[in-house]
């Protein structure tokens, strides 16, 4: 009997039984295909779970949704990360998106997840996505005002995406976005990485005029409590206009709805403290 354990903080992990296991060690990671007995495949990238088949549809329904709803018009929209395409997946289900760019660093994560995870990399060669095999801190040093929406699909802050929790990074996303942009950026877990989630947010706050953060219930990730954050400096993000939730009635999901929407920044008094 094999079983797999991610330790989340040197204290506590999630552990899961599994009944079969590939590894292949990339350029950059560790990565681990694990097929197990509760929450189907999961992919592990140097021993921290990414997703799974079972849950998967929380993290990118709640990445992708709110920043493509709240832009007015989304068109040009870029991944940073998410080479497993759940991300672009949920992008995709918004029919005024004509370009849906995908920057991820590592080759391996694509090619495994297309041949893996087929319910979550489906979309990865729908025509409207191109497929970038870069670091997304050098990518955008080219891209400037083009995007309406950048929404950042990273690992945690260590190894290849821990310049990507930073202001200098949070600054060329900025730069990036055109008129009316929007930033989704997954925040870590509030609760047993208390540390990544504030200084994620503060850098943030620092770049940008408005912002916004929202939490999930995503079991197999620290805690079982996620966060990502919204930023624009030209939309309030705080702020709600009737066409947004005419936007969600057409939208096909498991986790994100209206009633999520409506209180989407009602979040615990110890997190919002945690941000002040
Ligand atoms: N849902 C996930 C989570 O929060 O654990 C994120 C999943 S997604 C698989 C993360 C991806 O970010 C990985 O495939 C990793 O290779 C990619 N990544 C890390 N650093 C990056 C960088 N500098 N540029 C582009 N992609 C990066």
């Amino acid at each position: 009997m094999i079983w797999f354990t991610e330790y989340q903080t040197p204290n506590t992990g999630l552990t899961v039984k599994v009944k079969e296991a590939k590894t292949v060690k990339s350029k950059y990671q560790e990565i681990l295909i694990l097929d197990t007995y509760e929450y189907g495949k999961m992919l592990v990238l140097d021993g921290a779970v990414q997703t799974t088949e079972r849950d998967e549809f929380i993290y990118h329904e709640m990445l992708a949704h709110p920043a493509l709803i709240k832009h007015p018009n989304p068109e040009r929209v870029l991944v940073i990360g998410g080479g497993d395409g759940g991300t672009i997946r949920e992008v995709l289900k918004h029919p005024s998106v004509k370009e849906a760019h995908l920057c991820e660093i590592d080759e391996e994560v694509i090619k495994i997840s297309k041949e893996y995870l087929p319910t979550i990399s489906c979309e990865l060669n729908n025509p409207k996505v191109q497929v970038f095999v870069e670091d997304g801190n050098k990518f955008l040093d080219e891209r400037k005002s083009y995007y309406d929406v950048i929404l950042l699909d990273l690992s945690d802050p260590v190894g290849p995406a821990e310049a990507l929790f930073k202001r200098e990074f949070y600054t060329k996303v900025k730069n990036a976005l055109r008129e009316n942009g929007i930033m989704a950026a997954q925040t870590e877990s509030p609760f047993l990485q208390e540390l990544y989630f504030k200084t994620a947010v503060n850098e943030i706050k620092q770049v940008f005029k408005y912002f916004g953060t929202y939490l999930a219930f995503i079991p197999t990730y620290p805690a079982g409590m996620w966060s990502f954050t919204l930023a624009s400096d030209d939309v309030d993000i705080l702020k709600y206009e009737e066409s947004e939730f005419d936007k969600i009635k057409d939208l096909k999901t498991k986790y994100f709805c209206d009633k999520i929407y409506t209180s989407l920044f009602s979040i615990p008094k110890f997190v919002s403290d945690l941000i002040k």
